[in-house]
């Protein structure tokens, strides 16, 4: 591990203004960003501590009729176990419910989980060309062990999968995404947060150096109660997703008024499944109608040699989300 300078900043204000130089990072829970030190991937200069902003309003959660507010440095476990949350927002509780380890929740913030890095092998062990890590390096997983990368959304220059499970629940419900940076605040759609990799896959965010997320806000709405996510792992537990769905849905009576879509573990980035939602409003949402949206999620997929099984299981996760998202019982509370 190379060395680093340290410091701790009280404010969000106070973070942004210590992040002098392009090659600092923040540090929260740390789950993510100390593994990739120890791995020599992430070699940052300068590390800035924002736990204290968990004792200010990146550390709360608030839910109003008009919007779910969440801090990020939330804890995930506080989050999965917020009331509010678990009544009216249940896609996002099953998305914390299913990630890491109970040890890792209690760890990890929100805003540091949306931003973890892919699990690529190759990114991890530096003996290996990988353009994510050495730009224009190549990219080991093309003809090598590809079995846990994408099919949606991969490029020429990588095709390595987005592994976190939570910002699936944040882009199926619209969430948007506030800022600090040294230049004031800003707020962006969730959706547009994670760079797809395009020619330079070493750029994952659209975040400015030393620009720090503070909070989520997710919208308030119909479709917020009637919400699911689905994830299918190697393992019952501790394990990234081979494929997930997350799913908000807003019936009129059995047809479908309203729904999102969102799929993990396929695709470089968290990925909204538009044409398939776009495909059963208006529709009673049966068996025929999931298997036509599953279709339609997967028409542009690209397989490699060792991750077409992907196609297969993706589609079937798709069905079996908003077949559950159908049926599930919403309390009255
Ligand atoms: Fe690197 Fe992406 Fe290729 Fe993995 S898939 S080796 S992260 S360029």
């Amino acid at each position: 591990m190379q060395r680093f300078s340290f410091e701790r900043a009280k404010t969000a204000r106070d973070a942004a203004i210590s992040a002098q130089s392009d090659n600092c990072r923040f540090i929260a829970g740390g789950t993510n960003l100390i593994d990739y030190m120890k791995l020599g991937v992430e070699r940052p200069e300068a590390l800035i501590d924002i736990n204290s902003l968990a004792q200010g309003d990146p550390g709360t959660i608030r839910a109003n009729p008009e919007e779910l507010r969440l801090g990020a440095l939330v804890r995930m476990a506080d989050a999965e176990a917020h009331p509010e949350i678990r009544r009216s927002y249940p896609v996002i509780v099953d998305a914390l419910r299913l990630a890491a380890s109970p040890q890792i929740r209690a760890m990890a913030s929100l805003g540091g989980n949306v931003l973890q890095r892919t699990r690529c092998e190759y990114l991890r062990e530096r003996s290996w060309p990988c353009n994510r890590r050495d730009p224009g390096s190549g990219c080991a997983a093309f003809n090598g062990i590809n079995r846990e990368h994408a099919i949606l959304g991969v490029s020429d220059a990588c095709i390595a999968a987005y592994p976190g499970d939570l910002a699936q629940a944040l882009i199926v419900l619209d969430a948007t995404v506030e800022t600090m940076s040294r230049g004031g605040g800003r707020i962006i759609a969730f959706a547009d947060l994670h760079r797809p990799p395009g020619n330079s896959p070493e750029i994952e965010t659209i975040l400015d150096p030393g620009e720090l997320i503070t909070f989520f806000s997710v919208p308030a709405g119909p479709h917020t109660r009637r919400s699911r996510f689905v994830k299918i792992r190697d393992r019952a537990s501790y394990q990234f997703a081979q494929a997930s769905t997350a799913v908000a849905l807003d019936l009129d009576g059995d047809i479908v008024r309203d729904v999102r879509i969102a799929l993990g573990g396929v695709a470089t980035v968290p990925w909204r499944a538009r044409q398939s939602e776009a495909l059963l409003r208006g529709r009673k949402l049966d068996e025929a109608a999931a298997r036509d949206a599953a279709e339609c999620a997967f028409a542009d997929a690209e397989t490699r040699d060792r991750n077409g099984f992907k196609l297969t299981l993706g589609r079937q996760t798709v069905m079996r989300a908003l077949l559950e998202t159908v049926t599930m019982e919403i309390g009255d509370g």
